[in-house]
């Protein structure tokens, strides 16, 4: 498969160069030159393993970079590190509706789907290359830990994380001090999430330090964490359905998410309905409601995950609805980004709602969707889950179609949310259990660019 950048003017790459790159020359992603359909349809694969199931959906992207049994194996090994047998199991919650739970891997959130295999792509690929990179990433809690997770003990890859000192929850900031592996470094800066965020843009706009240290990022718009999430969408489909039509609810921020399902419908699963779930940070509601985008300040929630102003991968969903035309999507996304506010006109909003339909729920209304559904079934549900429950039950066309609504952080995650709700503080699963008393590893440096980066080049290997 050859990947095509959504601006249309960035070469034209293979996957395993469309890994390292990332972000696409011309500022657009990467997506796939055609979409593949599934071999054998969906029903055939009810009934076989996670890992299986991966290979076959994942095939078509990568094939011509791998031997199958090389990609195989990396599959296997990533899959291995969820504590459930199933990986993504179901749990029925009504008749119609089903929680697909993501959240078995190794920091109890869902990235971890992705992001476990995306580690060992990274690391297989600088192998085979010879190269080694130093990934440098800002996280206020909840991304760097699923970052480490997919970075620790690969010999291709050093990972500096910085957080905010003091400003994370303790699980959050235990999840990724207590990681025991030579080649994860964390960070805790004198400073809030922003300032955070501003030194490590500093650090990748400084040629000689981007150079020396081979600076990289494992982000959101890399192309190959989508084709990883495509996979428990037809998984899910085929359990749930077994050929016939399943819609799905996905609690939603930059878009990653969602756009995994509308790549399996366009794979051949039948996929009638996607729905979107919002907190405050609504921009997507409004765009559903609308077809206008307009960015608007971000509002701190109970759902961090999801405090996003601008869904980076709905410009891949916005290169199918412009017919393909890159440079049509160019021009659309410099006017959002000089004007802040563009409009995709009544046509093209019309073949959106076809497909997605959209709710969004404010705090207050996020732990009454957690209290409801414990009332109704003593299910414990973290608040990002809520909002896709909330929007599943708000938007269900069709009773008739089943609705998967993905669960996408373990209750445990956000105790403090789903406690106030319900009562009830959610205990951390067991092979977390002894995480209070682990030895913590970090360093507390000053909000300030020649300190982080004299200490990145004394500690990395590159450096
Ligand atoms: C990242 C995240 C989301 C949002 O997913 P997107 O792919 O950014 O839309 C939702 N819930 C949780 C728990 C997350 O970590």
């Amino acid at each position: 498969m050859r990947y095509v950048s959504t601006r249309g003017a960035a070469p034209v790459l293979r996957f395993a160069d469309t890994l390292l790159a990332g972000l696409a020359t011309d500022g657009g992603l990467y997506v796939p030159e055609s979409w593949p359909r599934l071999p054998h349809g969906v029903a055939t694969l009810a009934d076989r393993p996670y890992a299986d199931v991966a290979v076959e959906v994942m095939w078509p992207f990568v094939e011509g970079d791998y031997e199958r049994d090389e990609f195989a194996s990396l599959v296997a090994d990533s899959y291995a590190t969820f504590d459930d047998p199933e990986v993504t199991p179901l749990y029925r919650l009504d008749e119609s509706l089903w929680l697909l739970e993501l959240f078995h891997g190794p920091t109890l959130a869902f990235k971890d789907v992705a992001l476990q295999l995306v580690g060992r792509l990274f690391d297989h690929e600088l192998a085979r290359r010879g190269e080694r990179v130093t990934i440098v990433g800002a996280t206020s809690g909840d991304t760097g830990s699923a970052a480490i997770e997919a970075c620790r003990d690969r010999d291709g890859i050093e990972v500096f994380i910085l957080h905010p000192a003091g400003r994370v929850s303790e699980v959050q900031r235990r999840q990724m001090t207590t990681v025991a592996s030579s080649n994860v470094h964390n960070l805790a800066i004198e400073g809030t999430f922003d300032d955070c965020q501003d030194l490590v843009k500093a650090l990748f706009n400084d040629p000689p330090t981007r150079e020396k240290l081979r600076l990289s990022a494992v982000n959101s718009i890399n192309w190959a964490r989508v084709m990883a999430q495509i996979v428990y969408y037809v998984r899910a489909a085929a359990r749930v359905g077994h050929g016939t039509p399943v819609s799905f609810a996905v609690p939603t921020g930059n878009f990653g998410n969602v756009f995994a399902g509308y790549a399996a419908r366009r794979m051949g699963v039948p996929i009638p309905q996607l729905v979107i779930g919002s907190n405050r940070n609504d921009i997507l509601f409004r765009f559903l409601e609308a077809g206008d985008l307009e960015m608007r300040d971000v509002e701190p929630t109970i759902s961090p995950s999801m405090d996003i102003q601008v869904s980076s991968n709905l410009e891949r969903l916005l290169f199918e609805l412009y017919g393909r035309d890159g440079a049509g999507v160019a021009e659309l996304m410099e006017a959002f980004r000089t004007d802040g506010a563009v409009t995709i006109g009544t046509e093209r909003l019309a073949r959106v709602a076809e497909v997605f339909a959209g709710a969004r729920f404010d705090d207050d209304e996020t732990r009454a969707v957690i209290a409801a559904e414990y009332e109704r079934d003593d299910v414990l549900i973290d608040p990002h889950t809520a909002v896709g429950v909330g929007a599943a039950r708000a938007c269900r066309r069709d009773p008739a179609v089943p609705m998967v609504a993905l669960a996408t952080a373990h209750p445990a995650k956000f105790p403090d949310a789903v406690e106030q709700a319900t009562g009830i503080r959610p205990a951390l699963p067991d092979r977390l259990a002894d995480l209070l008393d682990r030895p913590e590893r970090y360093e507390t440096l000053p909000n300030d660019v020649d300190a982080v980066r004299d200490h990145l080049l004394a500690t990395a290997v590159l450096g």
